[in-house]
């Protein structure tokens, strides 16, 4: 990004009217990027097959040798929805092996930590490979957390994918009660998502499992209102009571009541949203229409959208003209709303330490 004020972000939408702004509260777009790279920042909203960055997929490829997968390529006109579950395909393909499962993880995570995160709540869809079964996959993803030797804390979300049979997804859902109940230093699942192709599946099918998830004590996130006219469905899903939604790009009117009702915050995914077409631009996005929602902006997939969480603050700022002290309240936040549990003693030791990162930071930017 340069210094000039005359910014690209990665949807390809032009920021003007921002000179002033930037100036005044920032001086340079240099500093502002330093400020939201420095910022401690919380990411509710990362699958980890999809947050896989370039340099570890050319790594991938290189260990594989002679392959013919080839990573597929999208411009930005041609890249949709469906070109990004082809994305989700390839980088599947790429997550095949114990081996190359510990590397992702071990890179997602210290690039996340090196972007400045200091908590991450990754969620994945458990997989049989071929030499491990699905208790087998989320254990060793828990070990590769756990062995992490950088400064952020890490915690999982087992994902239910819309396609899942009912058996399916009541396995996923005993995994995650299962996991759930271990030490946060050993790794541990603080809750589930509903993730998968909002064209496919049926949400009446994996629901039963959800309400077993939430009656037995775990938080959840769904995907909700990815695309237009899915009304029935977003009713179904409220009534499941979900903590946090992810996107909620079309939320009709009735049930935008309910969701300001129930207080449930919005995982924000700008530019996600952007590249995937369900949102005309940055400054169209509905995150200025939720008033009364709490909204925390994430990256979805930054593999995929090339766009890591400190960006996503940059594009906040350049796009809604947020000042220092609202760019620190919004992510301290996010505190609120992760699925750890103060009741769980290692778990209010992480939320505590995490404050008083925030602590710190405020002090030194002499903020309020
Ligand atoms: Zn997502």
């Amino acid at each position: 990004m340069s210094n000039n004020l005359e910014i690209t972000n990665n949807t390809g939408d032009q920021i003007d009217e921002t000179e002033e702004f930037v100036k005044q509260h920032y001086g340079t777009v240099t500093y502002l990027e330093y400020f939201c790279r420095i910022l401690p920042k919380i990411e509710l909203h990362a699958h980890l097959n999809g947050s896989i960055s370039k340099n570890s997929v050319c790594e991938l490829l290189k260990q594989k040798g002679n392959t013919s997968l080839k990573m597929p390529h999208f411009s930005k006109e041609t890249f949709n929805l469906e070109t990004c579950f082809e994305m989700f395909k390839f980088m599947h393909q790429l997550s095949n092996s114990e081996k190359n499962l510990r590397f992702i993880v071990k890179m997602v995570i210290q690039e996340f930590f090196e972007d400045g995160c200091t908590y991450l709540e990754l969620r994945t869809t458990p997989r049989q490979l071929n030499n491990l079964t699905k208790a087998e996959y989320v254990e060793l993803i828990l070990e590769e957390i756990k062995l992490n030797p950088h400064d952020i804390f890490v915690s999982l979300l087992l994902s239910l994918d819309r396609r899942h049979t009912a058996e399916e997804a009541f396995e996923i859902v005993d995994l995650a009660i299962k996991a759930s109940n271990r030490s946060f230093n050993t790794g541990v699942v603080v809750g589930i998502d509903v993730c998968g192709d909002p064209y496919a599946g049926d949400f009446e099918i994996i629901k039963p499992a959800i309400l077993k998830a939430k009656a037995l004590g775990l938080q959840s996130t769904i995907h909700l209102g990815e695309i237009d006219g899915r009304e029935f469905e977003i009713n179904s899903m409220l009534e499941t009571f979900p903590n946090r939604i992810g996107h909620g790009t079309f939320i009709p009117k009735n049930c935008l009541s309910e969701v300001y009702s129930k207080k449930i915050p919005v995982e924000v995914c700008l530019t996600s949203n952007v590249l995937c077409k369900t949102v005309k631009s940055i400054k169209d996005h509905h995150i200025k229409e939720y008033f009364f929602l709490e909204k925390h902006p994430c990256t979805d997939d930054k593999g995929i959208f090339f766009s890591d969480l400190s960006n996503e603050y940059v594009q906040l700022v350049l796009n809604f003209k947020l000042t220092k002290q609202e760019v620190f309240d919004l992510s301290k936040n996010a505190m609120k709303h992760t699925f750890l549990d103060s009741n769980i003693e290692d778990q209010l030791q992480v939320k505590n330490r995490i404050f008083d990162k925030f602590e710190k930071f405020r002090d030194q930017f002499n903020l309020i």
